[in-house]
């Protein structure tokens, strides 16, 4: 890791993960980054927030699991398509 690298990093401004570039380092330890999406600066945060985006399927599965967890059951027809 070098300056001006990618890195993957939470920025606030995004609420998200996105692709920062190395600013500031000690050794070989990053301390600051460059969110590229809004140019914010600030503090590594070593990526800890998991909201990295989610893929398409991962999405999905997770509004299914909240959708089939939720519902009643009330209609007999939609129990037979049960996906597993
Ligand atoms: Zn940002």
């Amino acid at each position: 890791m070098r300056l001006g690298d990618d890195i993957d990093d939470h920025c606030s401004s995004c609420k998200r993960t996105t692709d920062h570039s190395v600013v500031s380092m000690m050794g070989d330890e990053v301390l600051r980054t460059r969110c590229r999406t809004c140019n914010s600066e600030h503090k590594y945060r070593h990526n800890k927030s998991r909201n990295k985006e989610m893929t398409a399927k991962e999405a999905f599965d997770k509004v299914l699991a909240s959708v089939t967890g939720a519902q009643p059951e009330e209609s007999p027809s939609t129990t037979k398509k049960k996906k597993k």
